[in-house]
């Protein structure tokens, strides 16, 4: 059977963008269906990057990312930050920084100078990022400042993938004046587990205080504690506030590989501030077959069973790249996968990638995507808007190489925002107009 749904703006992806998108169109009172797998949220750190290195492929961590805007508008004149400036940038994070606190999940303050914060990665690695969860700040604190002098205990956890606190002990020896690595053994897990169940374990009163004791009897000198980023679902400030009331010194969490814990904190916040906000979302569900009839939109969502026609009057098409299936490499060219939207890309499949994989330059390939106007709407090969209410956002963007960057967050925030503001905007103008005759 086939039903129809009107409402003013359809979002197609549910990762950061699509959430993000969605979040802005409820502000501004707009009836907005949102449709995509959330669950692509649980791929991310739970970081929120605005441009940590530049240029890319260089080791230079930035302090101040506002500071290089005019560096990156001059090299990538269509990156979304030459588009967009500084200040909705950082207005950005902020409004994202306010939903989210609102449904319990906190992230440290945009900070006052604009200045990134330095976080201890599973790597062992140190890496420059703008906003991060409150869980995560204490090392960040210590980072920044009086490190030297500080003991570092890292707690690793039996069963949890891709986490060595030897590893990240010895990776980050030289910013402390000593770590420690220490394991602990959760009660009933002897083999490798989801980090889900670790996570309800460590909000378990039983398992927290195995853990506490393991701690204390290995790190007991320690003034400050790393564990990897598992300390409960939905209650990761309770749990960090009891380990630092029974350890007495500052812990901190520490961002690990996907399946990621804080991603899936972040796609429950969104979830409910949605749901709250009256916004629909339709979970796990494909778009496709978009028709335009020069007033509304009409595309249909797959549903198990049968279909739903959704008519609405803008579209934020925030379908990620590649591994969100927004992008798709054929043999011979890249295309976009919904609107088959005119894609930047390099003339030939030869020039995708830079011969070696570690290549300074980075590889051409991850330039590629959409190109936009001021207000992120898609060009044509004649740089027109492909439709006036027709937006791209996140990292489907041209020129928007942000692993290397160090900017994924901040480029889906300000594409989502910039778009949907524009949309409401146009259509309130549209309503006056209509007033007026
Ligand atoms: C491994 C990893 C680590 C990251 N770490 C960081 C970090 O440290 N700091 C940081 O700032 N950011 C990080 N990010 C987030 C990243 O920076 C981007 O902000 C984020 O990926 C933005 O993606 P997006 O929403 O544009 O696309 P995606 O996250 O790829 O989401 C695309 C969405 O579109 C949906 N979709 C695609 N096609 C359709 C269709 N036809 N119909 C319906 N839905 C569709 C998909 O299901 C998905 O929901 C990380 C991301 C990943 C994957």
């Amino acid at each position: 059977m086939t039903e129809e749904r009107v409402c003013d703006l359809l979002v197609i992806g549910a990762g950061l963008s699509g959430m993000a998108a969605a979040a802005r169109a409820a502000g501004h009172g707009l009836s907005c269906v949102v449709a995509g797998n959330p669950s692509s949220l649980t791929f991310s750190s739970g970081l929120m990057d605005y441009l940590g290195i530049y240029p890319a492929g260089t080791s230079c961590f930035l302090k101040v990312p506002e500071k290089h805007l005019t560096d990156l508008e001059k090299d990538f004149p269509g990156h979304a930050y030459a588009i967009a400036g500084d200040a909705p940038i950082v207005e950005g994070f902020e409004f994202i920084r306010k939903i989210l606190a609102r449904e319990g999940l906190n992230y440290t303050r945009v900070p006052s100078q604009g200045e990134n914060r330095y976080v201890l990665t599973a790597m062992g690695t140190i890496k420059p990022s703008f906003m991060v969860p409150e869980t995560m700040a204490s090392g960040c604190r210590a980072l920044a400042g009086d490190s030297g002098s500080l003991t570092l205990a890292v707690a690793g956890i039996k069963g949890l993938q891709g986490f060595s606190a030897a590893q990240v002990a010895e990776g980050v020896k030289s910013k402390f004046l000593d770590t420690i690595p220490v394991r602990a053994e959760l009660p009933g897990v002897r083999t490798v587990v989801p980090p889900q169940i670790l996570a309800g374990q460590m909000a378990d009163p039983e398992g927290l205080n195995a853990f506490i004791s393991q701690v204390r009897a290995g790190a007991g000198k320690a003034d400050i504690l790393g564990l990897p980023a598992v300390c409960g679902i939905d209650n990761s400030e309770a749990v960090i506030g009891r380990l630092q009331e029974a350890l007495k010194i500052p812990v901190f969490e520490i961002p690990c590989s996907p399946p990621s814990i804080p991603g899936l904190r972040l796609k429950n916040a969104f979830e409910r501030y949605l749901s709250r906000s009256g916004i629909a979302l339709l979970s796990n569900t494909r778009i496709k077959d978009p028709v335009f009839d020069g007033t509304r939109f009409t595309l249909t969502a797959d549903l198990d069973p049968g279909e739903l026609k959704i008519r609405p009057r803008g579209v934020i098409l925030a379908t990620g790249r590649f591994f969100g299936n927004g992008l798709h490499a054929r043999r011979e060219r890249i295309v976009e996968t919904v609107f088959h939207l005119d894609i930047v890309q390099p003339l030939g499949r030869n020039l995708w990638h830079d011969s070696s994989f570690l290549s300074p330059g980075g590889h051409k390939i991850n330039q590629a995507g959409v190109r936009t106007d001021k207000v992120f709407r898609p060009l044509d090969e004649r740089d027109r808007p492909v439709y006036t209410h027709l937006y791209a956002v996140g990292s489907i963007l041209a020129y928007n190489d942000w692993p290397r960057l160090k900017s994924g967050s901040g480029t889906a925030l300000v594409s989502a925002f910039t778009a949907v503001d524009h949309f409401a905007e146009s259509l309130a103008d549209t309503a006056e107009a209509g007033h007026g005759c």
